[in-house]
């Protein structure tokens, strides 16, 4: 049921400061200052090479004191409680979560559970992450574990642009992936709760059809100059989108179907190497089936998907052999009890789930087959 505890009151949350552009890192300090100067840098190898080291300068010429803490790799309660100590031990004034869609995750609750504020800084424009004031938790072995939801936002987020030029383009498409479902999923949401407990405002309704709207006219664009590392207008338009718009959209619009089957995709272990975008995206279809859109919807999704090299299909997922018995358990754990698949008006099951699963393998194949589609190469 989508707003059991009949609440009437609207609300949208987000955070405090957005800062997005081609010098942001190199300007860190100046916005950062109003957070203390002794922040934990949550942060993994590879990014520590590509941003960390250049965030800590910019932070020492200013003053700052910076822990700097290697991540794990894995945003688990037990990484979560690691971070957390080490902000203990060195007194952290706030915590900084530079790099992908997990750090940012292990940041934000090491934080909330130190009581200080965070900044994020994404590396890649992968996920609506950054923004919202919720954590997905997995287990150590890479198994969708819980959503830990905040009291607040992340204070700042700051997007470097000039770091996500550089970053593989593969994440800048997952991270379309991932917000091509904002407004695919919040309209189906318009009286259920949001993540922060309340209904939907007009501005989340704007921010999902903004979000969708973007994408779909400059997705492609932004995509080649991300091949091309060319911080351009188009390439900023998308990282807003997938960074700012996806993320106060999906939490104040709320979610539906396709992160629930993405949370059920983890039940199949040849999907791990993906990303939550491309997994979203395939879950978006398979929404779009189970609300019985008409093709010429279908094809929108589908076409703007392929044009960034998203997955429509199994093969394209990277599991053509599938089994019925996979599908059926990836119907189940989408419809888990807790599931955000509760939030749509209609009726769901998961038989339902299950079908609409091979018939987004299905619709992808034939649009390809119709169309002559083939990748670029
Ligand atoms: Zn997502």
């Amino acid at each position: 049921m989508p707003n059991p505890k009949r609440v009437s009151e609207r609300l949208f949350q987000s955070p405090s400061k957005y800062i997005q552009g081609p010098s942001a890192i190199q300007n860190a300090a100046k916005y950062l200052e109003s957070l203390g100067r002794s922040p934990l840098l949550a942060c993994d190898k590879i990014v520590y090479e590509i941003a960390g080291k250049q965030l800590i300068e910019a932070l020492q010429k200013a003053d700052f004191k910076v822990t700097h803490v290697e991540f794990g790799g894995e945003a688990s309660s037990q990484e979560v409680d690691r971070l957390t100590k080490l902000g203990l031990e060195n007194q952290s004034s706030f915590v900084i979560g530079l790099g992908g869609g997990k750090t940012i995750d292990a940041a934000k609750a090491a934080a909330n559970q130190l009581k200080v504020q965070c900044a994020i800084i994404p590396t890649t424009a992968s996920t609506d992450a950054p923004c919202s004031a919720l954590s997905v938790l997995y287990t150590p072995e890479g198994q969708f574990d819980q959503y830990t939801f905040f009291d607040r936002n992340p204070s700042i987020v700051l997007v470097d642009t000039s770091v996500i030029a550089k970053a593989p383009y593969r994440f800048l498409a997952a991270g379309m992936g991932d917000a091509i479902a904002t407004n695919v999923e919040a309209r189906l949401c318009r009286t259920s709760l949001n993540f922060g407990g309340g209904l939907p405002t007009e501005v989340s309704v704007a921010i999902g059809t903004k979000c969708e709207e973007i994408l779909l006219k400059y997705g492609k664009q932004a995509y080649e100059a991300n091949k091309a590392k060319a911080v351009t207008p188009a390439l900023e338009a998308v990282v807003e989108a997938n960074t700012l718009l996806s993320g106060l959209g999906f939490e104040s619009g709320g979610l539906a179907a396709a992160h629930a089957i993405h949370n059920g995709f983890t039940a199949i272990e040849a999907l791990h190497s993906l990303l939550h975008g491309e997994k979203v995206a395939f879950g978006t279809v398979a929404q779009l089936i189970l609300v019985n859109s008409p093709t010429s919807v279908l094809d929108t999704y589908i076409s703007f998907m392929l044009s960034v090299d998203l997955p429509v299909t199994f093969g394209q997922l990277g599991i053509p052999n599938v089994t019925d018995e996979e599908l059926r358990s990836v119907a189940k754990l989408a419809c888990a009890e807790n599931e955000t698949i509760w939030n749509m008006e209609q009726l769901v099951t998961e038989d339902a789930v299950y079908n609409s699963l091979k018939a987004a393998d299905a619709a992808g194949r034939e649009y390809i087959r119709r169309t002559n589609w083939k990748k670029d190469e």
